[in-house]
This record gives C-alpha cells, sequence and structure tokens, in this order.
C-alpha cells in the first residue's frame, strides 16, 4: 500500500475437499470460511484509528476475478470460477474429522494462507484475488491416496501454468479504472496508512 500497489494476484497451494476440485486443478475462489485462531485480523483495533467494520459480501475482487477467468481462457488454462476457500491456523495439517466437517459446511479448499490477508487487503482499499492451485485430496476424501511423485509432478506442470496466467492478467489490467475496492472503508473516512 505504502509503494503505491493497488491490485494483489495472491496464489494458493491447497487440498481439495471437492471431487470435481482435482490435484493440478486452478480455482479462482470467491468466498472463505475463517478456522484462524491466532492472527492479527485487521487494522483497526480501536484506539486512534477506531473500529472499522468490515463488508465481505464479495471478498475477493469481482473485477480481479473476471480478469483472471478472461485470462486464463486466453491461455487455454481450464479455472474452476468460484470456490469456498477454509482456513485453517495451521502449521499441523487437518485431521479427517476436521476435513469431513468443513465440506459438510460448504468448504471446497482447505490452506493456511489466505485469511486474514484477503481481509486485511480489504481494509487497506486494495483489489485482491487468489487462484488456488489444487496439490492433493485433504485427508479421507480422495478414494485413492495421492503419491508424492504425483504431487510434485501436479507442481511442476502449474508453476509454467500460473506465471502464463498471472503474466497475461497483468497485460490486461488497468490501474487507471476505479474500482470499489477502493473505497471499501469510504464511511469510515477511508483507509490511512
Ligand atoms: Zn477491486
Amino acid at each position: 500500500k505504502k509503494i503505491g500497489v493497488q491490485n494483489i494476484i495472491a496464489t494458493t497451494a491447497v487440498g481439495s475437499l471437492n471431487l470435481d476440485m482435482k490435484p493440478g486443478d486452478f480455482v479462482i475462489i470467491d468466498q472463505f470460511l475463517d478456522f484462524t485462531k491466532n492472527r492479527v485480523t485487521t487494522f483497526y483495533e480501536g484506539g486512534e484509528r477506531g473500529v472499522a467494520h468490515l463488508d465481505v459480501t464479495e471478498p475477493y475482487c469481482p473485477s480481479l476475478r473476471e480478469k483472471l477467468r478472461l485470462s486464463a481462457q486466453k491461455s487455454g488454462i481450464a479455472v474452476h470460477t468460484k470456490g469456498v476457500y477454509v482456513c485453517t491456523e495451521g502449521p499441523r495439517f487437518e485431521t479427517p474429522a476436521e476435513i469431513n466437517m468443513f465440506a459438510k459446511l460448504g468448504g471446497d479448499l482447505v490452506g493456511m494462507t489466505n485469511v486474514p490477508e484477503v481481509t486485511l487487503a480489504k481494509e487497506a482499499e486494495m483489489c485482491y484475488a487468489t487462484v488456488s492451485m489444487v496439490t492433493n485430496f485433504a485427508a479421507g476424501i480422495s478414494p485413492q491416496p495421492l503419491t508424492h511423485h504425483e504431487v510434485l509432478e501436479t507442481m511442476a506442470a502449474n508453476a509454467e501454468n500460473i506465471k502464463k496466467l498471472i503474466m497475461e492478467c497483468i497485460d490486461i489490467m488497468d490501474t487507471d479504472t476505479d474500482c470499489t475496492c477502493q473505497h471499501a472503508l469510504a464511511e469510515y473516512g477511508g483507509f490511512k496508512l
């Protein structure tokens, strides 16, 4: 924010809870479930800044997500255009019982990095979108276990595609266009560094 960045494209490696989202697939996530426990979740912790109640009806920038979708289409990369990301505290992996619970709650993917980064970016009035890369099925989801070799192969193929996708997206970005994300805290007087 201090150096003038307006758009953030984040990547995450995730486990999948959804049999339609397979190892190697890309997902332009649109919602999250927050199961983190020990993180600073806001720039607004009272005091001089006060408290701000951020609207997260659309936690990820719809405009940037659409640009990612178009870039994928142009690059011939198949993507899922929505998905629910479950963020766990980690660093340990999830138990099969936890995975079962997340799937029942509507989660598609599980990772440890995307929250609260996404909401902090929104508080800072920046456009933020994420491409999640499925590396494996979560514990107890896949009928047959994936080998470590398969995960490495998938990641290697993905590394090229994710670069292609992001470069294409940067090409079609227009930093002059205004976005609602850049006014996310308008009713609180806007974000101040
Ligand atoms: Zn935006």
